[in-house]
């Protein structure tokens, strides 16, 4: 690998320039990852925009799937050509209280990928080696980068759900999200109604697995899932996402 990358960086809100930035070496804790595929989330716009405390410039990007290429100091069950992914949270601390608990997302130290580090817009990045997850080999780079954030949000929302395969659960709005909820949602068993405006949706959403289609600018919603026996959870889709 050349001594230089070309990495998207933001110098300020809503101003990218593309750059080649020295190849460094990864820290203790570290691994640097050649990248193969970056998603693009809503979350982005917050680097973009700057509406995260951010000290400039910084690369966006936080659902990355690539090879890593070298290992820091102390890096201990990861190799070097071992694909791997990168999602939102940058990677755990291991010794504070929440930790401790076991309970690593809510980690006091954690870093968010893309913010407070340089994310994905770049064809190398150094992640810490807590916050990586192995991707499978039959899962190609780029099907694998937007379920490390989009994807884990709503699969997570899904399975912690008191719902059981068999019940009705409804999809609200059928975005970079909600595409992938009906996805997990009809191969977890359930009955599942997606809703989202207009009837250019329906055919995309039956076609990934939904049951009923509910255009909501032309029905009462509501309504309709009582009339389908009512939903035992509705997976509505957060304002940001589009
Ligand atoms: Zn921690
Ligand atoms: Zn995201």
């Amino acid at each position: 690998m050349s001594a230089t990358y070309k990495a998207i960086q933001v110098t300020k809100p809503g101003e990218f320039e593309t750059v080649m930035k020295p190849l460094v070496d990864p820290g203790p804790g570290q691994v640097r990852i050649h990248v193969e595929a970056s998603g693009v989330c809503h979350s982005d716009a917050g680097t973009v925009e700057g509406s995260f405390p951010i000290s400039w410039p910084r690369v966006p990007g936080h659902e990355v799937v690539g090879r890593i290429d070298a290992l820091g100091s102390g890096v201990q069950g990861w190799a070097v050509d071992q694909r791997v992914g990168v999602g939102f949270l940058g990677g755990s601390c291991g010794y504070c209280e929440f930790c401790r608990n076991g309970d690593l997302v809510n980690c006091r130290n954690q870093e968010f990928t893309g913010i407070h580090s340089d994310g994905g817009y770049a064809e190398v990045m150094i992640a810490k080696a807590t916050g990586l997850v192995r991707i499978p080999d039959d899962l190609s780079s780029a099907d694998a980068a937007p379920l490390l954030c989009a994807g884990l949000t709503t699969f997570n929302a899904l399975r912690n759900s008191p719902a059981k395969a068999g019940d009705l659960v409804a999809v609200l709005g059928i975005g970079g999200l909600g595409h992938l909820a009906v996805q997990y949602a009809r191969n977890m068993g359930f009955e599942l109604a997606a809703i989202s405006r207009g009837s250019d949706t329906a055919q995309l959403a039956k076609k990934l697995g939904a049951h009923h289609y509910i255009d909501s600018s032309a029905t009462d919603s509501a309504a309709v899932l009582q009339a389908l026996g009512g939903a035992k959870v509705i997976v509505r889709q957060y304002k940001g996402d589009r």
